[in-house]
């Protein structure tokens, strides 16, 4: 550990990662290989489940392969095509996107595996592994860094003082609290979904993803991932809003999905470790940069408010932090300038992208418009592609596919 030469700490380190799930994995990886003193603390200890859909989208994929992390999707094979089920209960099936100059590679991975792959990647490149430790709080010494409050599962204290604290704590974020306080705002735009696992052959033929848009889960959507070997992952998911204005609970809109589904002729098992959780939409992003501390991840609200996805912007979040970073942490002007710039960075290269995820969300809320996309999303391969980049990727709305979009109302 980097000696910083102040007491009142147990240990000192250059960065604090708190939570070590894609988000705090690669950035502990990451600034380890940069050759910085980093923690990497997590409340759980790996391999640990977390509530997810499993899909690695070409974002994640990416990041994946540029840290040479990719031995995770050896033996798994990508994504060849999507069922999309619109609101009348009209089927389509298309081939996965080719787009130029992208990747659109989609693999399932069941979390409990990949993360476990992430969090020892990070331990292997050198970071120290706090798992099984769960944060309390910090305190901000100024110049000298922050100290953080940890406790193990046998219930010992433990102080860490470190130049940078990444928070990385995920949805229900304790570091985001102590940064930015209660924020009732970013509330307004939380999801929520649920996944269970159940048998289903046929999906690993393909292999394929399955969507349904009906109209009790619009605007979001019920899906199908093979895991392989003959499971699935099964999931629904709401605005919290809309869940309390429907008077539904996930449990029962997860029970109808998979009754429509087996009516349709889909053999599906009984479903087994259903369990919900949180998905912060990126219109409640907060502040990321503060003074030897920023936000990244689901902890930052990172989540794509229609696709659901947020694996992607965990992994590259973390990573563009850990770029940013000057070569001296302890120059805490050259430090802040960093963080800053990376908060900027991120927020302008997403801007367009999130903006047209929040239009589509718009529409997706009416089931006209909703209609009119899908059918679109169903007949018309190019409105698919652009559709797909914006939703797995970081692509925007184009004219071209808004007009496409257009032609389907009737
Ligand atoms: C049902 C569902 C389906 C989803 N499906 C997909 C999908 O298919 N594809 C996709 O890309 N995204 C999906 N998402 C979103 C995705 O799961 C998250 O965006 C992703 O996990 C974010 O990664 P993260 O590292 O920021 O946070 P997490 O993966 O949540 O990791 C946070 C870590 O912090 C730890 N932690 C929390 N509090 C503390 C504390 N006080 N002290 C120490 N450690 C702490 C936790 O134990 C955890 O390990 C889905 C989400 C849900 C809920």
């Amino acid at each position: 550990m980097a000696d910083h030469g102040d007491a009142g700490a147990d240990a000192d380190v250059d960065v604090a990662v708190v939570g070590a799930g894609p988000a705090g994995a690669v950035a502990a990886c990451t600034a380890a290989r940069r050759g910085l003193s980093v923690a990497l603390i997590d409340r759980e200890t790996f391999p640990r489940d977390k509530t997810c859909g499993d899909g690695i989208g070409p974002g994640a994929v990416r990041v994946l392969r540029d840290l040479d992390l990719d031995s995770v999707l050896g033996g798994r094979r990508r994504i060849e095509s999507v069922t999309v089920f619109g609101p009348a209960g009209e089927r389509s099936e298309n081939p996965v996107p080719v787009l130029p100059r992208k990747s659109t590679d989609v693999f399932v991975v069941p979390r409990l595996e990949f993360d476990e792959h992430l969090f020892r990647a990070a331990l292997a490149s050198g970071a120290e592994d706090l798992s099984g430790t769960r944060y309390l709080g910090m305190a901000d010494v100024g110049e000298h860094g922050r100290i953080v409050e940890l406790r193990d599962a046998a219930g010992a204290r433990r102080r860490v003082r470190a130049r940078l604290v990444i928070g990385a704590d995920g949805a229900y974020s304790a570091v985001r609290k102590d940064l930015v306080g209660e924020d009732r705002t970013s509330r307004k735009f939380v999801g929520v979904a649920m996944r269970a696992y159940a048998e289903s052959q046929g999906f690993d033929d393909g292999p394929s993803m399955l969507f349904e848009f009906s109209p009790d889960l619009l605007p979001s959507y019920g899906w199908i991932f093979p895991v392989g070997e003959g499971t699935v992952n099964i999931g629904v998911g709401l605005p919290i809003a809309q869940l309390r204005d429907r008077g539904v609970d996930l449990r029962m809109l997860l029970g109808q999905f998979a009754d429509r589904l087996r009516e349709r002729g889909v053999a599906l098992g009984e479903l087994r470790q259903e369990r919900g959780h949180q998905l912060p939409g990126v219109m409640g992003m907060p502040q990321l940069a503060f003074g030897r501390a920023a936000l990244i991840g689901d902890a930052a609200s990172m989540i794509n408010p229609v696709s659901g996805e947020g694996i992607a912007y965990a992994m590259t979040s973390a990573r563009r932090l850990v770029d940013a970073l000057p070569v001296d942490l302890a120059d805490g002007v050259a430090l802040s300038t960093a963080l800053a710039g990376f908060e900027r960075g991120f927020r302008s290269d997403h801007r367009l992208h999130f903006l047209s995820c929040r239009f589509t969300m718009a529409l997706l809320r009416h089931a006209v418009p909703a209609g009119v996309v899908l059918r679109a999303i169903q007949n018309d391969p190019r409105v698919l592609s652009g559709v797909f980049d914006m939703l797995f990727g970081d692509g925007r709305l184009q004219a071209g596919t808004a007009l496409r979009i257009a032609r389907h109302a009737r």
